[in-house]
This record gives structure tokens, C-alpha cells and sequence, in this order.
């Protein structure tokens, strides 16, 4: 009986491509297949550091992510008139990570990372898998545009909604902790207040607003707002979307109301709930998930990417490692990251609430707190750790 190689990978977010490259290059035969029409690069800022920083690196990736991404000296948090009130600057990082770290546009990561391995594997855009039947010999996978196929595996990389580990394992309200939040992404062209290599932000109670320039006199825009439900399921529409933050930020100082002018324009809004995915298991049979589709840390917690290339990894690693022996396979990568991912977990849930504090006092002593941490031992402590990335990657070659 020839090994396990046929790989289905649902998903060409972070997580499904980083897999993609590395079963690629272990060997293994993997499609990629994406949602959506073409590639999605919507969303806001991401640092690349720790662990993802060191498998980008493995992927040979360092010298475009650093020429696509942006050196950020400062945070600087403002009041309505524009005056700074807290923040810190690049030391902070750099006193724990030296220059092992990059900030760049979250669509761009996933661009570079398709780019790697385009060339050499089947992606299929625009179909989605619809039904999914595991047995003795595969699993049978149906579409909703082409004819059904066989794959000795089939890896969920979907994201916070993966449809794979709904079909799988069970409705998203079963592994889904909301945090209370919603949090939203666009870009501007020719945004007229800019600061380079900064993030500029503005909090009232409840909502935070971010902006940071980017190259070809564009401005990338991050709002987060606090809201005791997740209307996410119900607001797919764009057009609603921008109305909720409108409604929700239209009495806000500082800039806001051009913020929002910039919002009405822009073509590429990103928007959903503040969530983490908690899951006891992530593999079943043969059908195994990787990425926020099953330890989603949460869009505040900054490490979402960076988990989701390492979760790649290991996966790849430990299926070349097993020769294709998805039992055993998944069981490790499932020993190795799962202790790891839930304690990243518990930080971000935590830190979650100082992205937008809900009362007055909330700002002012998280705006306190940001100026302490420019002694990289409080900031460390500030932060609950999360700048250190108590892991060492197995190296599996290749
Ligand atoms: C457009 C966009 C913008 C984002 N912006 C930010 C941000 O600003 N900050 C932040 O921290 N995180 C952001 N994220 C989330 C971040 O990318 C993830 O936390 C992290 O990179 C983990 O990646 P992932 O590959 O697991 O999930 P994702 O990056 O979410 O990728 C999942 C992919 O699977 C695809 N997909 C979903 N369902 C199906 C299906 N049925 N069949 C095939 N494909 C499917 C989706 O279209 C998506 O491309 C964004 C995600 C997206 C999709």
C-alpha cells in the first residue's frame, strides 16, 4: 500500500500555505484550496516576532519580509486634542527580541508566504469543501463547484470560522470563547495626518482607534470596540458593518471623524468578533485542523500569525517525521504545541481588555502602564511574558 502523501489544506490564510511550503518540501502531495476568489489581503498591521519570526527565517523569507515590512519606533496613545498621554518606544522590543522582529501588513505576510509555494503546489480558488466522508482508504471530499476527490488527509486551515472543523468536530459556538470585543481594519489613500514608522491611537471608554502610514502615501486603520455580544454572524454584509462603526465611533475626538470619512471610502474593510478558538482535540481520523481554526489566540492578541506558521510547521514536521503516519503525527504536533498555544492563550485573554479599556480610569492607567514599559523588565511583566516564546521548534530538515 503506497504511504499517506495526498494532502487537502482548507484555507490560503497563513496557516494553510505555511503548511502548504513545508509538506511540499517534506515530500507529501498537498492542494490548497481557498474560499475566496483570489487571495485575501485585507487586515491591519501584525509583529512578526519569536517563533514566527524563526520559521519565516526557515522558509527563507527573512529578506523579503523585512524589505515588504515597516521598522516601528514608537506606540504613542493620544488624547481628543492630540496630545501624548502614553506609550513607549521600540526599545521595549528591542531590549527582549534585538532586531529579530518586523511589523508588516497582515495581507502582505500571507502574500509572501503563497508566493513561496505557488509555484509548486495545486491551489484551487473560489470552491470550498461542502461534505467530508473519512474512511478505511481516505477521505472522500465533496465541493461546492467540482467533482469530489479522494486525499489520504484533509488539514482545516479556514480560520476563526473554519467550515472544515464545523463539518468535523462540531459547531463554532462549542470552541468559541468571545472576549467581548469587535475589531475592525481598512486602508486610506492619501490620509492627511501621518506619522511614519508609528502607531498612533486614541482611546474613549470602550473603543480604541489606531492608525499607522504606510508606503505610497497610504494609512492603515485598526478600531476596536467593546460589545457584550458577536454580531459578526449576523453582519456579513460590508455595508452593515460600516454602519455599526459609524454608530458605534461617531462622537469620538481626535481624528476620528476623518478616520470614518476614510471609512466610508475605503473597498477592503476586515471585521469580526475579538474570539479565541479553545479546543480539546484538534485532530479526528484523519481529518486534523492548524491555525486559528483551533487555537485562534484572538485578533488582539497579536500572535495569531506567528502561531499559525509554527502550528504549520510542526504539523508538516511531525507528518515527514511519522512518514506520512497521521495517527501518530497528530498526536505529537498536538503534544508538542497544544500546552504551549493554551498558555498564550490565557495571557491574550487577559490582555485583551487594555486594547480598549471600558471606563475613563481604565485609559488613564493603561496609559500609565505603557510609560513604565519603557524598563523592558515591567514591560515584560506589563505584558505577561508574551514577548517570550518559551518553545523550541523541533528541526526536521528540509
Ligand atoms: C482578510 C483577513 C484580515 C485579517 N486581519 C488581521 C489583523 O489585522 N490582525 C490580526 O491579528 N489578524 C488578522 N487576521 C487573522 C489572522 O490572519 C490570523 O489570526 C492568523 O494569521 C492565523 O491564520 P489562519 O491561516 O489560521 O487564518 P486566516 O488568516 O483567517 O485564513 C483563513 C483562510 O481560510 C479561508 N477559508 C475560510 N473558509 C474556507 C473554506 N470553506 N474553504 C476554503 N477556504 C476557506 C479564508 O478565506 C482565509 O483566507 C485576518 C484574517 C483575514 C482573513
Amino acid at each position: 500500500m503506497s504511504k499517506p502523501r495526498k494532502v487537502l489544506v482548507c484555507g490560503a490564510g497563513v496557516a494553510g500555505p505555511t503548511l502548504a511550503f513545508w509538506l511540499e518540501r517534506f515530500g507529501f502531495e498537498p492542494t490548497l484550496i481557498e474560499r475566496a476568489p483570489a487571495l485575501r489581503t485585507g487586515g491591519y498591521i501584525i509583529d512578526v516576532w519569536g517563533l514566527g519570526f524563526d520559521i519565516a527565517e526557515k522558509m527563507g523569507l527573512l529578506p523579503a519580509l523585512r524589505e515588504t515590512g515597516y521598522k516601528i519606533n514608537e506606540l504613542r496613545l493620544v488624547d481628543g486634542k492630540g496630545r501624548r498621554r502614553g506609550g513607549f518606544g521600540a526599545r521595549v522590543f528591542e531590549a527582549g527580541l534585538g532586531d529579530r522582529y518586523v511589523s508588516i501588513l497582515r495581507g502582505d505576510l500571507a502574500k509572501l508566504i503563497y508566493e513561496a509555494c505557488a509555484r509548486r503546489v495545486r491551489t484551487i480558488f473560489g470552491d470550498s469543501v461542502i461534505a467530508v466522508d473519512e474512511h478505511a482508504a481516505g477521505v472522500d471530499v465533496a465541493f461546492a463547484h467540482r467533482r469530489p476527490e479522494r486525499f489520504d488527509m484533509v488539514i482545516g486551515a479556514g480560520g476563526l470560522h473554519s467550515p472544515i472543523r464545523a463539518l468535523v468536530f462540531g459547531p463554532e459556538n462549542r470552541f468559541e470563547k468571545y472576549l467581548g470585543y469587535c475589531a475592525a481594519a481598512f486602508t486610506i489613500d492619501d490620509y492627511p495626518h501621518r506619522d511614519a514608522h508609528a502607531y498612533v491611537g486614541h482611546a474613549a471608554p470602550g473603543r480604541q482607534v489606531m492608525r499607522c502610514a504606510l508606503r505610497g502615501n497610504r494609512t492603515v486603520v485598526f478600531l476596536v470596540f467593546s460589545s457584550p455580544t458577536t454580531p459578526s454572524r449576523s453582519l456579513q454584509e460590508t455595508a452593515e458593518q460600516k454602519k455599526i462603526l459609524r454608530d458605534t465611533f461617531r462622537r469620538d475626538s481626535w481624528e476620528v471623524p476623518d478616520l470614518l470619512a476614510g471609512l466610508d471610502q475605503c473597498t477592503d474593510l476586515y471585521f469580526d468578533a475579538v474570539s479565541q478558538i479553545r479546543m480539546d482535540s484538534w485532530s479526528r481520523g484523519r481529518v486534523a485542523l492548524v491555525g486559528d481554526a483551533c487555537f485562534c489566540p484572538s485578533l488582539l492578541a497579536g500572535q495569531g500569525s506567528a502561531l499559525a506558521m509554527a502550528g504549520a510547521y510542526i504539523l508538516a514536521g511531525e507528518l515527514k517525521s511519522a512518514d506520512g503516519d497521521y495517527r501518530s503525527a497528530f498526536a505529537n504536533y498536538e503534544a508538542l504545541f497544544h500546552p504551549f498555544v493554551a498558555r498564550k492563550q490565557r495571557v491574550a485573554a487577559r490582555l485583551a481588555a487594555s486594547f480598549a479599556p471600558r471606563t475613563r480610569f481604565g485609559i488613564f492607567l493603561r496609559n500609565e502602564i505603557t510609560r513604565v514599559m519603557t524598563v523592558p523588565l515591567l514591560a515584560d511583566w506589563a505584558m505577561g511574558g508574551l514577548l517570550r516564546d518559551r518553545l523550541v521548534v523541533p528541526s526536521y530538515g528540509g
